[in-house]
């Protein structure tokens, strides 16, 4: 008996060490049930260290075929139960975790405090002459980037373009919209601007509410759920001094701008940075005014902007309007910062029929490459910046850059080194276009136009080096003239 006992835990152990992208757990609990714990509680102490940010407790147990049953719950330190309870979540799960900012349903986010935790094990079942042999693997996460201990899987494994809207709020900042009668305004639920994302047909959101990151946890919540929609977990840093988003953030950063506490823009860059946050400076042409509060991009003194990695250079149907933030863009590209254009609905209200789809959701839609569907497969493809924004949210429009010198190919973001009267090719492929125009863009003036013929159109131009500096881009315009599909830069030099 109590070899087979050993035995199991053996088995137990090279199963956790032979699962190549689980880290090894930190600690790992044990406890030898037998009949005499039927219907009892019992608890399973141990140790959480100083600067543990979340914990993730991952556990089964033999017996199941006997129908032993075995709940769990979770207290931390504390003197009375309200105080030191964290969650229970029975019989329903085999893991869960905690952070300061999220948990899992039936677990209470909070501070991960050093001190004695315990496991809360209730027995409601175990029969006569039955043992059971319960495990738990504890995780300690420790740095700040993901906040939980193991990040999920990707929703999609394959490389490719993938579809989504950066920038929408809910009830948790001042999403808005019409109760289910239609007969008055409340705060808008979060689920419903993720369903209307998955209707669309959208790959990823980010959602993005004011200063606070209270909706996170929701967000973690509902991932299961929304099996093909990416929940990216952001924060619409709202200052005096203008918006920026910060993508993948978790924990809040502190957004007081001009305070003593947060001098300047620098001082909130650096902390999101440090947060593993992608920052994207949001409408940075929409005027400061009693309408829009801080809304106009204005850091005094001046923001450092290798802090920053994307401008949102289309904010919902305003791509064609004298606040469009495309000239602000070009403005940096031309100082020589490279930044990713992308674009964001600003969704505050789901419901709004006034505008198809509802609430404008997706419109407009920022296409990524990237080589998965998870939060660091989207951040990294906005970084590398092989994204164009599709104005209209189409769900099938395609614009595709590279150019080849020598051996070299590189794709929108990408940058080729050529000497002065060496020619450049560049090779573009568009699709679901036709009667449109496409304009090469250098230097963020149009150089030439051409007709797209086709629902797929690839062709090719040169371009000469001077040795100097050089950024190339390509708009592509519908049948009436309006600017369907904005593509990011390829540098020269
Ligand atoms: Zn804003
Ligand atoms: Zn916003």
């Amino acid at each position: 008996m109590r070899f087979a006992t050993l035995l199991a835990l053996v088995c137990l152990a090279v199963a956790t060490s032979s699962h190549a992208a689980t880290p090894a757990p930190d600690l790992i609990l044990r406890d030898t049930i037998t009949d005499k714990a039927y219907r009892t509680y019992r608890l399973l102490p141990f140790d959480v260290p100083d600067g543990v940010k979340a914990l993730e407790i991952r556990f089964d147990y033999t017996g199941r075929e006997a129908r032993t049953t075995i709940d769990v719950g979770l207290l931390g330190p504390g003197e009375k139960f309200e105080n030191e309870f964290r969650g229970w979540s029975g019989g329903n799960k085999r893991s869960f975790t905690l952070s300061a900012s999220d948990a899992t349903p039936s677990y209470l986010s909070g501070p991960v405090t050093p001190g004695r935790w315990q496991l809360l094990l209730g027995v409601p079942n175990i029969r006569n002459g039955q043992t059971s042999e319960f495990t738990a693997e504890v995780y300690f996460q420790r740095n700040e980037k993901h906040g939980l201990p193991t990040e999920p899987a990707p929703l999609k494994s394959e490389a490719g373009w993938y579809r989504g809207d950066l920038h929408m709020h809910s009830e948790h900042s001042d999403g808005n919209c019409a109760t289910k009668s239609g007969e008055k305004r409340v705060p808008c639920p979060l689920f419903l601007t993720l369903d209307a994302a998955a209707n669309r047909g959208l790959d990823f959101i980010a959602f993005t509410d004011h200063n606070t990151n209270s909706h996170v946890k929701e967000l973690t919540a509902l991932q299961p759920y929304f099996d093909r929609l990416l929940l990216i977990p952001g924060m619409e840093m709202t200052t005096f001094q203008g918006h920026a988003n910060a993508f993948n953030l978790r924990e809040v950063v502190d957004f007081r701008v001009g305070s003593a506490e947060v001098p300047d823009w620098n001082t909130l860059l650096t902390e999101a940075k440090n947060k593993g946050a992608l920052v994207s400076i949001n409408h940075p042409r929409v005027p400061t005014g009693e309408a829009c509060m801080g809304c106009g991009w204005s850091p005094n003194p001046p923001a450092d902007l290798s802090l920053v990695q994307a401008v949102e250079v289309v904010n919902g149907n305003d791509v064609e309007s004298p606040v469009t933030g495309i000239p602000f863009w070009h403005e940096q590209l031309q100082k020589g910062h490279r930044l990713t254009a992308i674009g964001g609905s600003d969704t505050h209200d789901v419901t709004s029929k006034s505008v198809p789809p509802p609430g404008r959701i997706g419109i407009p839609t920022t296409v990524v490459y990237a080589q998965e569907l998870s939060i660091d497969g989207i951040m990294a493809g906005i970084r590398a910046g092989n994204v164009f924004v599709d104005t209209a949210g189409s769900r099938d429009r395609k614009l595709e850059l590279s150019a080849t010198y020598r051996e070299s190919t590189v794709a929108m973001g990408g940058q080729l080194s050529v000497p002065e009267k060496q020619s450049v090719t560049f090779t573009a492929r568009i699709e679901r276009m036709t009667g449109g125009t496409a304009e090469i863009i250098r230097d963020g003036k149009m150089t030439r136009r051409t007709a797209i013929p086709a629902a797929t159109h690839s062709w090719s131009f040169e371009e000469t080096s001077d040795g100097k500096h050089h950024w190339i881009r390509i708009d592509v315009r519908d049948a009436a003239g309006n600017l369907a599909l904005l593509g990011n830069p390829i540098y020269v030099n």
